[in-house]
């Protein structure tokens, strides 16, 4: 008998580790340590690194550590180039809304977490998420991340039914989700009601850390959680936001288990993370933990943002307003491509009846009027395009336009007629001289005359009160 129960344990524990045999932690270590890079070293995977193609797992360790400050000079020149071949000055900008801080979990760093008896329980119940839909629709938002906690009967009827009536009943025209791993049928329900981008933290790659840090409810069973990408795709849905939550282990590990993470869902699916989120971990009131050894200063952030533009150069990378105006602004040189703005973190907390139950401080407390104006200040076109994802082109579609570079051809014209419509219908006097003056700036920069005239004709087709014009 005692055999038999040993032999199916041993059954059981390699099926786990063979379910996330693509995040090699000995492998991993194993870089970090052999690879210290000297200089010579460094400029080669560097030039490798310029032609915008990608890194090897090995590669992309080297250039987590760069052996001083020149060479570390010489990282953010080259990952701003590429940001610039590859996305040229276009900055998304999407909004989050946060519709429930209920939770059954107890992420020792999170505000919402089960024990924290410190904050009032709220779940937005549909006219009132529908009221925070309107009011950010009023700031100009074309594009929300809907966010929840995990709340045993997660809702996802609920979220589903919301996510319908949001395109039925505003102006919103792409609803991504953050929420808990979902099963393959609940994910086959979210695609079903129109979901763009399905996003979710992994937090920590490194499972010690991992359970440390989640002591109970689902969020502790870290396979649930790292599988939840294939469950996705299973369903459908091939357009997927990873991220990882800085500040919990060692940040080099952790971008070299999300590269590793990534690789293999491209190996499996053929196709890759749509995106990447660096969020840092962040002071959050009512949380066990307020800071760790791990915390990442603001040029190690700077390092990751730079090394991830260079290994994954076809995905994009989120910067939420947990990082200051400051610090944004440099990252968005080094390559980042969306940001959120104007953002609140808890459940009502864009209507006046919103309450100051945060999951988290943000540190950029700027309106989306003002994000618009300080992005044309500094030559970058804000875009609310969603022209993609209606268009049907994400997944490999997306990637393989992507990765010859035709769809530049597409998002530019598509972020300059997002804009316009921004300014026409949104913008204070301010950002729309501003704006005006970019926009004309690009049409003058713009060599294909065809397109140029077309633009300018469906530019006069909007002053005449079209709307939602896009290629
Ligand atoms: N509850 C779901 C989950 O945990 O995946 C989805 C939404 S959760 C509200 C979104 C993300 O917030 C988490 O994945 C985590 O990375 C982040 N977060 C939680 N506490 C944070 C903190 N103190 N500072 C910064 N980000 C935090
Ligand atoms: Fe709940 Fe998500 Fe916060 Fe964890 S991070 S306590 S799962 S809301």
């Amino acid at each position: 008998m005692f055999h038999v129960k040993h032999a199916v344990n041993n059954f059981l524990t390699e099926v786990v580790n063979n379910m996330t045999d693509y995040i090699s932690e000995e492998q991993i270590a194993m870089y970090l340590e052999h690879r210290k890079p000297d200089k010579k070293h460094y400029a080669d995977v560097l030039s490798k690194a310029a032609e915008g193609k990608g890194l090897l797992i090995e590669e992309t360790a080297v250039l987590l550590s760069p052996p001083d400050e020149e060479t570390k000079h010489l990282l953010f020149n080259t990952a701003g180039k590429v940001k610039q071949q590859i996305y040229g000055t276009r900055i998304v900008l999407f909004a989050p809304l946060y519709l429930s801080n209920y939770c059954g979990n107890n992420c020792l760093y999170c505000g919402f977490r089960k024990d924290n008896k410190i904050i009032k329980r709220r779940k937005l119940n549909k006219e009132e998420a529908l009221e925070e839909v309107k009011l950010l629709e009023k700031q100009g938002h074309k594009r929300l991340l809907l966010v929840t906690g995990e709340a045993s009967g997660s809702g996802v009827e609920y979220l589903a039914d919301l996510i319908g009536d949001i395109y039925a009943l505003t102006d919103i025209r792409r609803v991504n989700i953050n929420v808990a791993p979902l099963t393959v049928d609940e994910f086959r329900m979210v695609k079903e009601a129109g979901i763009g981008t399905y996003q979710l933290f992994q937090e920590t790659y490194h499972q010690p850390s991992y359970k440390y840090y989640h002591p109970s409810g689902k969020k502790s069973d870290y396979q649930w959680r790292i599988s939840a990408f294939d469950r996705a795709m299973e369903a459908g849905i091939d357009d997927i936001g990873m991220g990882v939550l800085f500040g919990l282990y060692n940040y080099k590990f952790e971008v070299l288990a999300l590269c590793q993470h990534a690789e293999y869902l491209e190996r499996k699916f053929g196709v890759g993370p749509h995106t990447v989120s660096v969020p840092r971990l962040k002071r959050a009131p009512g949380a066990e933990i307020q800071t760790t050894p791990w915390m990442v200063d603001d040029e190690e952030l700077k390092i990751i943002v730079a090394v991830l533009r260079l290994a994954l150069p076809y995905t994009g990378i989120i910067l939420s307003t947990r990082e200051s105006q400051q610090l944004r602004n440099e990252l968005l040189g080094l390559g980042v491509s969306q940001i959120s703005a104007g953002s609140s973190t808890s459940p009502g907390g864009y209507s006046s009846s919103g309450d100051n139950n945060v999951q988290f401080e943000v540190h950029d407390t700027r309106s989306l009027d003002e994000v618009v104006a300080s992005l044309c200040k500094d030559g970058y076109i804000p875009s609310f395009c969603t022209a993609c994802y209606r268009r049907h082109r994400t997944g490999e579609a997306f990637m393989s336009l992507a990765k010859v570079g035709d769809i530049k051809e597409l998002c530019l014209p598509n972020a300059l007629l997002t804009f316009k419509e921004n300014l026409l219908d949104y913008a204070s006097q301010e950002t729309k001289k501003l704006g005006e003056n970019l926009i004309g700036k690009e049409l003058c920069l713009l060599k294909n005359e065809a397109l140029v005239n077309e633009l300018k004709s469906r530019f006069e087709r909007m002053n005449r009160g079209e709307r939602d014009l896009y290629f």
